[in-house]
C-alpha cells in the first residue's frame, strides 16, 4: 500500500461537479482508497492565460496499484468525463495529475514524480498543503476557497462500536445503551442525518424532528426521507438547504464513503467485545484525528475527535 496525493483541475463546463465527480470516480477505482480531500480553490490559469479560471483541488488516497496502472485508470477517467487531449496547459473539463508517490522518484515519458512544476504553482501547493499537512514556499499567485465540495459542509460522524471498533451484527446495532441513545438524540435533533439503506431499514421510519438523508444506489422515493444516489446529489441535496450540523450516523460503507469529508467524529466506545460484522474504518488512515474530550462513564466512553490541521 502507498500513499499518493492528486492534483485536480477543471476549467470547462460545470467545473466544481467536474471535480466532484472525479474524486466519486477516483474513490471507486478497484485498489484505491480516497483518505482526504481538500477544499475546492479557484484559481486563475497558469502557463496559457487567455482561458476561463480554473477550480483545483487535491486528494489524498492509498493504493495497492503500481504507478502506471494508477495512471492508466487516472486517464481513464478524465477521457469519462470528457477530456479532449489538443493544447497543452490548455481548457478542459478535468485535469488529474499525480503529485507524488511515496516520496517515490520517476523521470519516464509517460510518468514523472514528483509531478515536474508542483512546486512552482501555489494552485497545487495550497491543496496539496490541506491534504497532506507539508507546507512550502508560495509565490504570491491569486488562488480563492471557493465553495463547491463536500468538505464545505464540516460532516460529524457519530457511532457506538465496541473496543475492535465493531458496528453491528447481521443488520442490528450492537448496543442499545440508554444513556448513549439520549446523546445521540441531543446531539442529532433539529439537525441533518445522513445514513445508508441498511441502516435505515433497520430503524425502519424516518427519525422525528430531523431531515433524514439517505445515501444509497438502489433506492428511489421514501416518505419523510430525502434519498441521494450519488455523492453529487448528496452535495446538492445539503447546498439547497443548509442546517446547522450534518450527522453522518451509518453504517459501515457510508461512514467509509464520507470520512475523506467529515471533521469531526463523536464515538461512544463500550467497554466490551462483541461478535460483529461490520466495523467502523480506522480513522485514523484517514489524515489524522485528535481526541479532544473524553468522558468516562459505566462500562463505555464518550470521546469526541477533530481533524488535525
Ligand atoms: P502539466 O503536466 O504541466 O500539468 P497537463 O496536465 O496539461 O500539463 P497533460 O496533457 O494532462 O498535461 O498530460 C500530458 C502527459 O503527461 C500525460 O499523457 C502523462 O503521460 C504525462 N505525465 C508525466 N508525469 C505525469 C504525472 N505526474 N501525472 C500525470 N501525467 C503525467
Ligand atoms: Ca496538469
Ligand atoms: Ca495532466
Amino acid at each position: 500500500m502507498m500513499i499518493c496525493y492528486l492534483g485536480l483541475g477543471a476549467n470547462l463546463g460545470d467545473k466544481r461537479k467536474n471535480l466532484r465527480q472525479a474524486v466519486e470516480m477516483i474513490s471507486r477505482v478497484d485498489g484505491v482508497n480516497l483518505l482526504k480531500v481538500s477544499h475546492f480553490y479557484e484559481t486563475e490559469p497558469w502557463g496559457v492565460t487567455n482561458q476561463p479560471n480554473f477550480i483545483n483541488a487535491a486528494v489524498k488516497i492509498k493504493t495497492n496499484l503500481q504507478p502506471l496502472p494508477l495512471l492508466d485508470a487516472l486517464q481513464d477517467i478524465e477521457y469519462k468525463l470528457g477530456r479532449v487531449r489538443n493544447e497543452h496547459w490548455g481548457a478542459r473539463t478535468i485535469d488529474i495529475d499525480i503529485l507524488s508517490i511515496d516520496g517515490l522518484t520517476m523521470n519516464s515519458e509517460r510518468l514523472k514524480l514528483p509531478h515536474p512544476y508542483m512546486f512552482e504553482r501555489d494552485f497545487v501547493l495550497i491543496p496539496f498543503s490541506e491534504v497532506s499537512g507539508k507546507a512550502y514556499p508560495l509565490h504570491g499567485d491569486s488562488v480563492i476557497k471557493t465553495d463547491g465540495c463536500l468538505v464545505d459542509f464540516d460532516l460529524k460522524m457519530i457511532a457506538c462500536v465496541d473496543k475492535n471498533f465493531g458496528l453491528g451484527l447481521n443488520g442490528e446495532l450492537l448496543f442499545h445503551i440508554d444513556e448513549d441513545l439520549r446523546r445521540f438524540r441531543e446531539l442529532t435533533l433539529n439537525n441533518t442525518i445522513i445514513m445508508g439503506r441498511k441502516t435505515f431499514e433497520s430503524i425502519g421510519r424516518p427519525l422525528d424532528n430531523r431531515r433524514n438523508i439517505v445515501l444509497s444506489k438502489s433506492l428511489t422515493n421514501i416518505d419523510g426521507v430525502e434519498v441521494a444516489n450519488d455523492l453529487d446529489t448528496l452535495y446538492e441535496l445539503l447546498k439547497k438547504q443548509r442546517s446547522d450540523a450534518i450527522f453522518v450516523i451509518g453504517g459501515g460503507e457510508v461512514y467509509r464513503q464520507l470520512i475523506p469529508y467529515t471533521s469531526e467524529i463523536y464515538l461512544t466506545v463500550v467497554d466490551d467485545t462483541r461478535k460483529a460484522d461490520t466495523f467502523l474504518i480506522d480513522f485514523n488512515d484517514y489524515g489524522g484525528f485528535a481526541c479532544d474530550f473524553a468522558d468516562q462513564r459505566e462500562g463505555f466512553t464518550f470521546k469526541h475527535y477533530i481533524r488535525k490541521v
